[in-house]
């Protein structure tokens, strides 16, 4: 399991332990969050801070092995 902290969102999480190195999510991240590991054949999380909450990567994933959380605001998390 891959965590990564961060300002938009939360955590970006990628269990690699069912991941299936389709590649996916990294082709799913317009915005190159996620990279390509070649000696692990598995995804990366390499650019957390670019992330803009698409769930992109999470639709993409075959394995549902994507997790992203973001990180709402207080005010805006109680007006719902
Ligand atoms: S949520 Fe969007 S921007 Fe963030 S890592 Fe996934 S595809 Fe990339
Ligand atoms: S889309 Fe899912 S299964 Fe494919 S490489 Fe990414 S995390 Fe692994």
């Amino acid at each position: 399991m891959e965590t990564k902290t961060l300002n938009w969102v939360k955590e970006i999480k990628i269990d690699l332990a069912c991941c299936k190195s389709c590649k996916s999510c990294m082709n799913a991240c317009f915005v190159d969050v996620i990279r390509w590991d070649e000696k692990t054949k598995k995804p990366v999380v390499a650019y957390p801070e670019d992330c803009v909450w698409c769930l992109a990567c999470e639709c993409a994933c075959p394995q549902n092995c994507i997790e992203v959380i973001p990180n709402i605001p207080e005010p805006l998390r109680s007006s719902y």
